[in-house]
């Protein structure tokens, strides 16, 4: 059985904070957001390929016009990356730049992941089924069944939280899977991890002008695991995907070569396809 591909995009460029140019290295446009949009909704258009769009709240009414261009060729899904891209729990990175950042403030959390879908469902009528948490944790949050509650009361069906190893950092093993989190008390609720290394990191490991040898990683996974009848959900941001290619050559070269070989959906498709239909029950509609 051929594998399945879900692939995210974390759009999220906040001039002066998101992401840190210190971190980067480099200077990042300051109008990603707007570049991204615009190709994108071109490159899935003509290769008829879909994907989910994981846009941050506070970006939503300055793009409307680009976020249902994406939605008119019918490929996306528009989900949410919070309101704010702030850390949902503490990160303690013990390798690579051992970054640590803490976790936001619980009090403050239901705004963030609240805010996104109120604002999806005023301006372009979209009922947002999930999240990408920022930055991801190890365990996602299976250790968090506080931060589930919230999910829950909000209405979201699947949360992709979990893209760190153990030692709180990439790769993430393909391994860990799609899981419910059942244990926790939320039966209906997904999780869909982020597998192997987060874009920003490998690049930010190994150059970001290595966009070929970045490519040539992705394509090599795409035939280690085709026929292992398992799930990769893969992600790219707005601003990694036009560093250094503005024109998502890459990018759009990426999707075509992996949708030779391995199954794509979005996100919430992806969802419907896996879980009981009871889960359906609870969906917002
Ligand atoms: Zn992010």
């Amino acid at each position: 059985m051929p594998s399945t591909l879900l692939i995210g995009y974390d759009v999220e460029r906040v001039s002066g904070r998101v992401p840190g140019e210190k971190w980067v290295g480099q200077p990042v446009p300051e109008n990603a957001t707007a570049v991204f949009l615009e190709r994108i909704a071109e490159v899935h258009g003509e290769l008829r390929v879909p994907a989910t769009i994981f846009m941050l709240g506070r970006n939503i009414e300055k793009n409307l016009r680009a976020l249902e261009k994406c939605v008119t060729t019918g490929m996306f899904e528009i989900a949410q990356h919070t309101q704010d891209h702030y850390p949902l729990k503490t990160i303690i990175e013990e390798d690579g730049s051992r970054v640590y950042l803490r976790g936001l403030d619980f009090d403050a959390i239901e705004e963030q992941i609240a805010k996104p879908m109120e604002l999806l469902k005023k301006y372009l009528g979209i009922d947002c089924r999930g999240v990408t948490a920022p930055y991801t944790y190890y365990r996602g949050l299976s250790d968090r069944p506080d931060i589930l509650d919230i999910i829950d009361r909000c209405g979201l069906s699947y949360v992709r939280s979990y893209g760190r190893n153990s030692r709180d950092y990439f790769p993430l093993s393909w391994d860990v899977q799609p899981f419910r989190y059942e244990r926790q008390g939320f039966p209906a609720i997904l999780e869909i991890p982020i597998q192997g290394w987060i874009d920003a990191q490998w690049r930010h490991d190994n150059g970001w002008e290595k966009t070929e040898e970045y490519f040539n990683f992705l394509t090599g996974q795409v035939d280690r695991i085709k026929d292992e009848n398992i799930c990769w959900s893969h992600v790219q941001h707005d601003w990694t995907s036009i560093l250094h290619d503005k024109q998502l050559h890459w990018t759009e070269k990426f999707i075509a070569y992996a949708s030779k070989s391995l199954t794509t959906k979005t996100h919430c498709d992806y969802y419907r396809s896996v879980m009981p239909a009871s889960a359906h029950d609870a969906e917002v509609t």
